[in-house]
């Protein structure tokens, strides 16, 4: 495996820094105006604004190499706010499985950002079992749309969302895995109730949504009725391996390192305390490893291989230990981490410190809580069946 970056790639790290250095917000600027600016800019970069779309639609055709320089930046400027249901989930789906109108006629704002996005798969009893969902879709009788019914549950951003797609039953008399299918619909439209769940670290981003009678014309089916599990498969690979978050875990070590070496500890540091030190080097060794295991993917992809079941390694690694960064955040902060809100005591970076931690713990749950991911890895990976003792 050849991981050094050629001559090329270090150009291109150093473009890219360079971008993120010029298109830094202004002092005095607008939120929104920078954001709208940053994008356009990226967009003339030639398809940096949608880094992982395929050259053909308009994305920038990087290598795997150049995609992981680009995480490997991101994780250390600030770029504006920018919600994966749209670029990074659906438009993969629209692109593989859409028909030409309906490329045409979402893509675009899509890429523009100009509509936000929602994912509605997961319902009460269909979460790991996704496959086991209720909500109904029935096609009227002379074939032009669809009335659903049913709820939907954590629906990340329902709340800000102008559209779902959403994961429906259209057939329940065969196997679970047949008779979904996939739709398309506006949010804000009578038959559709969306109520907040506020998680534990105190924070309104997820909900429940509710579906009364809500029609769907047929143009907002993608692909056939009945093969939505195969689209929504697809999605949840890439959605994994974007949640493993190593290189902003990287990031978020090194300041660890650094605010823990501004708590006094005895006559030394918390840096200087060989238990706490133990623990950030477990961390950073599992982080190195789980680096190389993305470069090993990433270099299997650059010889042609398709993303597999490596993402749910990603996923359930990178996963646990943004978990344990948060942990160790909580340690050091000590008796400051509980202030909540704006409120800042004592040291500043413990601002959070236990909200961050408690809201961790739905990392190691959405996209597939870790015990599924523990299940592909035995079975796609190890080649291990039920009961064996290979
Ligand atoms: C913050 C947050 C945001 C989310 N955002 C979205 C979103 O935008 N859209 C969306 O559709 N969904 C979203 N989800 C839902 C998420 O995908 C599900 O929570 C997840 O798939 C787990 O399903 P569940 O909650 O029903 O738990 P369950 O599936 O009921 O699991 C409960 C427990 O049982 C264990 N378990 C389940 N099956 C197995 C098994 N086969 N072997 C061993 N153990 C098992 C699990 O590991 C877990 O510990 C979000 C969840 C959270 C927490």
């Amino acid at each position: 495996m050849d991981i050094e970056l050629s001559t090329e790639d270090l150009a291109f790290k150093a473009e890219v820094k360079e971008f993120f250095h010029d298109n830094q917000m202004k002092k005095g600027e607008d939120y929104f105006s920078w954001r709208s600016r940053w994008f356009e800019k990226a967009k003339e970069k030639g398809g940096w604004d949608v880094p992982k779309w395929p050259l053909e639609f308009g994305g920038p055709g990087w290598t795997p190499t150049q995609h992981y320089i680009w995480e490997q930046e991101t994780s250390r400027a600030t770029l504006p706010f920018d919600l994966p249901f749209g670029t990074s989930m659906l438009a993969p789906i629209l692109m593989g499985y859409g028909n030409k109108e309906q490329q045409d006629r979402f893509l675009p704002d899509i890429r523009a950002r100009k509509v936000n996005w929602c994912q509605g798969y997961s319902e009460t009893g269909a979460g790991s079992d996704l496959a086991n969902l209720k909500t109904k879709a029935e096609l009227s009788e002379d074939g032009t749309y669809y009335t659903v019914n049913g709820s939907k549950i954590w629906t990340t951003a329902a709340h800000m969302a102008d559209w779902i797609f959403c994961l429906t039953r259209t057939d329940d008399s065969g196997i679970k895995q047949k008779g979904i299918t996939f739709l398309l619909f506006p949010m804000k439209q009578e038959g559709i109730e969306v109520t907040p769940i506020i998680t534990l670290g105190g924070s309104h981003t997820v909900n429940t949504v509710h579906f009364t009678d809500v029609k769907v014309p047929v143009e907002n089916r993608i692909g056939e009725e009945g093969k939505g599990w195969t689209y929504a498969k697809g999605l949840l690979q890439h959605e994994r391996t974007g949640l493993a978050g190593l290189s902003r875990s990287l990031v978020a070590l090194e300041s660890l390192k650094e605010n823990a070496r501004s708590v006094v500890r005895g006559n030394g540091t918390l840096m200087d305390d060989p238990g706490y030190k133990a623990k950030i080097a477990e961390l950073e060794i599992d982080l190195m490893a789980s680096e190389y295991t993305e470069l090993r993917c990433l270099a299997s992809a650059s010889a042609g291989a398709e993303l597999g079941p490596e993402s749910s390694i990603l996923k359930l690694k990178g996963t646990e230990i943004q978990q344990r960064i948060q942990k160790l955040i909580v340690e050091a902060s000590g008796i400051y981490s509980p202030a909540w809100g704006d409120q800042s005591v004592g040291l500043p970076f413990a601002k959070g410190g236990t909200a961050g931690y408690l809201s961790s713990r739905a990392y190691t749950i959405f996209g597939g809580a870790s015990e599924v991911q523990r299940d592909v890895i035995a079975k796609n990976v190890l080649g291990l069946t039920k009961g064996s003792t290979k």
